[in-house]
This record gives C-alpha cells, sequence and structure tokens, in this order.
C-alpha cells in the first residue's frame, strides 16, 4: 500500500516535471517582458516553478494560493529573482476569491496577460474511503477552479486582443490512475459536445478538413410555433378534448389541451409549421401580425376563434439565439456521406445529439447519440486496459 502511494506520487512528480519542461520550453519562444502573469496555485510545486520561468522571462507576477505563509516564501524567492510580485490569498473553488483576486492583479498591474491555472487537490485512497466530499473537494479545485479564473479574464483579454491562458490538466484524466478516483474523475478530458453543429462550425477549431465540412453540410430546420391563451375553451364546446386539427395553410396544425379539461381558460397551439417556406413566412412578419395572420387561419376552423384569443407567444427557430435552426435535416444521401464522418469522435471530441442520429428531431436521437459515445469511450477505456474487465 505504502509502496503503491510512493509510486504514484512518483509518476506525479514525472508528470509535472514533463509540464513544466514544456510549459517553459514554450515562454522561451515568446517575449514576454512586462506582460502581467497570474499563476493560480503558484506559492509551490509546479506552480513556483513556472512562475520562476516567468519571473525569468520578464513577467510580473500575481500568485494565489491558500497559504498565505507559503505564498510569503514564494513572493521572496521571485522577487531575488528580480521579479514585482503581487502576492494573494485564495481557495481557487470559491469565484469571490478569485474575482478579488483579479480585481486586485487589475488594481496594481492594470491588466493580466497571462493566467496558468495550477493549483490541484488530490486525494490518494482506495476508491471505498473516499467520501462525496472528497469528489466535490477535487471538482471544486479541480474542474471549477480553473473555469472561475478562466471566466474572470476571458473577458479583459478579449477586449485587448491578447492573452494566454494555460491549464495544467493531468495524464490522469486520460488514464485513470489507481487510488486517486476523485482527481481523475475531475480531470477526465473527453468532450461531449451537443452543441448544433451548424454553430460549432464557426467557434475557432482545429478539427479535421473533412470532419469541419460535415459540420456545415447538414441543413437545419425552420419550425415555427404560436401559442394562444383562450379565454375559454371554447374546443370542448365543439366537443374536443385534446387532439390535433391538421390544415393544409400555413398554420398547419392546431393543438388543444388534453389536461385542464373543464377549466375557464387554456392554452393552445395555434400554429405548427414543419414547411420552411411557412416558417420564413412567419418569421419575416412582426408578432402582432403573426397573430394577425394565424387568428384569420383559425377562424377557418373555428368560427369566432379570434374572440377567446387573449395573448400568444410565437417562436422561429431559425431565428433563435444558440440554435439558428432546429433538427438536422438529414435524408439517405447526407446519411451515406457523412454520418459515420460526424459521429467518429476526432480524438478525444465526440459530437452528440439528437443531430449526430437517424432520429433527428428527437429526444431518442440524442440518446441513442449518447449511448454511441459512451459505449465508444467504454470500449477504448477498455482496450486501454483502463477499467477492469
Ligand atoms: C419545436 C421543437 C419540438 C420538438 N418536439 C419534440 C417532441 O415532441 N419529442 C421529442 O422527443 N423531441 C422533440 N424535439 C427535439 C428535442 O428538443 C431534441 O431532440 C433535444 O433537445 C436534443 O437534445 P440535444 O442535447 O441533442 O441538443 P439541444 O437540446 O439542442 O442542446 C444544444 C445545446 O447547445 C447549446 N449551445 C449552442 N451554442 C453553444 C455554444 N457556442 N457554446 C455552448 N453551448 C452552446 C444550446 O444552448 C443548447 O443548450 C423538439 C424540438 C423542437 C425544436
Amino acid at each position: 500500500m505504502g509502496g503503491k502511494k510512493w509510486a504514484t506520487r512518483f509518476a506525479l512528480a514525472a508528470a509535472f516535471a514533463y509540464a513544466a519542461a514544456k510549459v517553459a520550453g514554450r515562454w522561451r519562444k515568446a517575449d514576454l517582458r512586462g506582460e502581467v502573469a497570474v499563476i493560480v496555485g503558484g506559492s509551490r510545486g509546479l506552480g513556483l516553478m513556472i512562475a520562476r520561468e516567468l519571473a525569468a522571462a520578464g513577467c510580473r507576477l500575481v500568485i494565489g494560493a491558500r497559504d498565505v505563509d507559503q505564498l510569503r516564501v514564494a513572493q521572496r524567492d521571485l522577487e531575488a529573482r528580480g521579479a514585482e510580485v503581487l502576492i494573494w490569498p485564495c481557495d481557487v473553488g470559491n469565484r469571490r476569491d478569485i474575482d478579488l483576486l483579479v480585481a486586485e492583479a487589475g488594481e496594481r498591474f492594470g491588466r493580466i496577460d497571462i493566467l496558468v491555472n495550477v493549483a490541484g487537490l488530490i486525494q490518494v485512497g482506495p476508491a471505498e474511503s473516499m467520501t462525496i466530499d472528497n469528489f466535490r473537494d477535487a471538482f471544486a479545485v479541480n474542474f471549477w477552479g480553473p473555469l472561475h479564473a478562466m471566466d474572470a479574464v476571458i473577458a479583459q483579454m478579449q477586449e485587448r486582443g491578447h492573452g494566454r491562458i494555460v491549464n495544467i490538466t493531468s495524464i490522469g484524466g486520460e488514464l485513470p490512475v489507481p487510488h486517486l478516483l476523485p482527481y481523475v474523475t475531475a480531470k477526465a478530458d473527453y468532450v461531449l459536445n451537443c452543441i448544433p453543429m451548424h454553430l460549432l462550425a464557426g467557434i475557432e477549431h482545429n478539427f479535421p478538413k473533412e470532419f469541419a465540412a460535415g459540420l456545415t453540410s447538414i441543413p437545419r430546420g425552420k419550425l415555427f410555433k404560436i401559442g394562444f391563451q383562450m379565454k375559454e375553451r371554447f374546443w370542448e364546446k365543439e366537443g374536443i378534448y385534446g387532439g390535433i386539427s391538421w390544415t393544409l395553410q400555413d398554420i398547419q396544425q392546431l393543438w388543444y389541451p388534453a389536461h385542464g379539461i373543464n377549466r375557464q381558460k387554456g392554452v393552445m397551439l395555434g400554429a405548427y409549421t414543419f414547411d420552411p417556406a411557412a416558417g420564413e413566412k412567419f418569421a419575416r412578419l412582426a408578432p402582432a401580425d403573426r397573430f394577425k395572420l394565424a387568428i384569420a387561419q383559425g377562424e377557418k376552423i373555428h368560427p369566432g376563434y379570434g374572440s377567446y384569443v387573449e395573448t400568444g407567444v410565437s417562436v422561429a427557430w431559425h431565428q433563435m439565439n444558440h440554435m439558428l435552426g432546429c433538427a438536422a435535416q438529414w435524408d439517405e444521401e447526407l446519411w451515406k456521406k457523412w454520418f459515420k464522418t460526424l459521429q467518429t469522435p476526432v480524438g478525444n471530441h465526440y459530437l452528440m445529439g439528437d443531430q449526430v442520429s437517424y432520429h433527428p428531431g428527437w429526444q431518442e436521437g440524442a440518446m441513442a447519440s449518447a449511448h454511441f459515445a459512451i459505449a465508444d469511450i467504454d470500449a477504448r477505456e477498455r482496450a486501454a486496459g483502463s477499467v477492469a474487465a
């Protein structure tokens, strides 16, 4: 047991030294003189090694860590190497602490050019001895810590069009290490990505050409819906209790609620169109005009329909933020040409969701895609010998 612990620690120390050498190699190539670097978890170990490299490269330093005494020791060490150093006690799992650190760095140096997230938490022990709190702590430091810090600095870096972020992750995210379950869980680095692929194509990436071409090759639907709140459940007076009326008009369908039977009011679907031309037609109208058109068409099915409308809401999915179109519109040809390319992971990145399934536009498709990815990851991990058979 003791032997295993030391083997684990040795392996991690070797991995840290390798990471430090890699990072340092990169610094040496860039001119960093005068840049302001924040090192979260920079008071000792790998963080301090990186801070020393940055000091040697001429950076001004902000070091965040929990222990003030250790921070002071690190400050003296770095100042002796000629660096200007601000130390700031903080717990990376605590967003407020990170915001204060970033504010203080801004106050002292005016900006942040480099963020290095090094802080990490390792609890060593067999899985059965690990508590939920161990996992919570591992995620707070290893996952939320870097995310908090990145979120706190990215806006100012984007504004200046300049910035560097280094996240020290771990081989433990690729290959689970025995006796480090909370740590490797929080460092896991598979990406299961359900961002709509036509939007993903617009985010800076390094996907292979063929995969990137696939992202923009599957058209999206233009579904459109209107919901009307009706003063009275007039349909029930006509003997309708739920169900759909189909029409060849632009609104295509009227849906009646199958719940709230015999109440005073009810919300019904006043339009639900799959036809892209009808979707476009509605989308181009102002909300009030969308209602006018839908009411005029509804009147042809239920005379007096408009007099019941109290209020309404309309959604054109191809105009909705973060979607810009719903349901990937596959056909036989597209499935043949692109499905395998888009479903096959690119390294550790999996494109997910109903958009990469044989049931696009249905939750069943999203689940099928998740099952595919999980089974594939499981097979990979088993093949790598990291999961017991
Ligand atoms: C009008 C309509 C009716 C539907 N009716 C049914 C039905 O009756 N039954 C049924 O089973 N299914 C139905 N569906 C389909 C169902 O909603 C989808 O199958 C399901 O939501 C797909 O889940 P997903 O996780 O694949 O994708 P989504 O739920 O679409 O998730 C994609 C996520 O990516 C996020 N995102 C976008 N851009 C970015 C970015 N740059 N960074 C980070 N995140 C980003 C989005 O905000 C979103 O949360 C309907 C869909 C629509 C639009």
